[in-house]
């Protein structure tokens, strides 16, 4: 007799039960469905953790961080309504995974890490998957990417303590940057949208745990 559990699926099957569960919670943006489906997020989580790639759950990485969970990484990449014209700066690459999700709906991703080895193995990524449209830097994000300022939108994957004013700096007039935004372990997911007048509108998308955004490039690899 052939029973199917869980344990038996296919990164494919995982996937796709994965998918339905995002659109069910509110993420129905197919751009960034199809973007999930495409990412193979196995290849951005460690060893200790494959098993658990399709799962909706953040998960640790090296140097202390964490890959994000794939409902956070939907919603952020849905409230910043890319499209393929899109520049986009994204602070805190980590393993690469919601850059190479918004590589896929955006024209041109530039993506900050303070870890050197991070920085690397996402780069590693990158190459396999293909992707070309993606630019990194190994720096502090926090004071955004002055160089190739201004950006239509800008992705914060780490805790900003308060309102991310350097790089709210760095946006077009009627660009979107969204950040969580605290100083505790709960942060708000807060989505600012230019007026287009130098001012924003702000809106509180929900609550977060995300690390820190910490000054300066670690001295550690
Ligand atoms: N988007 C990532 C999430 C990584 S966790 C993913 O999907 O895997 C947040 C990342 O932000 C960590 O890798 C951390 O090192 C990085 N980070 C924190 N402060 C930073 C800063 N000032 N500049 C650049 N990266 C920073």
């Amino acid at each position: 007799m052939t029973s199917s559990t869980p344990d038996d699926d296919t990164a494919e099957t995982r996937a796709a039960r994965l998918i339905l569960a995002l659109r069910e919670q509110g993420v129905t943006d197919m751009k960034v469905l199809g973007a999930l489906e495409k990412t193979p997020r196995e290849m951005f989580t460690p060893d200790l953790f494959k098993e658990r790639s399709w799962e909706d759950s953040a998960l640790p990485i090296a140097c202390g961080q964490t890959i994000s969970q794939p409902y956070i990484v939907g919603l952020m990449s849905q409230a910043l309504t890319l499209d393929r014209r899109s520049r986009v700066l994204e602070i805190g690459t980590g393993s690469g995974y919601q850059t190479a999700i918004l590589s896929r709906m955006a024209r041109l991703v530039y993506t900050v890490e303070r870890y050197r080895t991070l920085l690397g193995e996402a780069e590693e990524r990158f190459r396999k998957l293909g992707l070309t449209n993606v630019i990194t830097k190994f720096g502090d994000g926090g004071i955004g990417w002055a160089e190739q300022a201004p950006f239509d939108r800008i992705m914060v994957t780490a805790a900003a303590p308060d309102e991310p004013k350097a790089l709210l700096a760095q946006l077009k007039p009627d660009g979107v940057l969204v950040a969580p935004v605290g100083k505790g372990p709960v942060q708000q997911l807060i989505r600012y949208a230019g007026d287009g007048a130098g001012g924003f509108h702000k809106e509180t998308l929900c609550e977060v745990r995300f690390v820190p955004l910490l000054d300066g490039v670690a001295r550690e690899l």
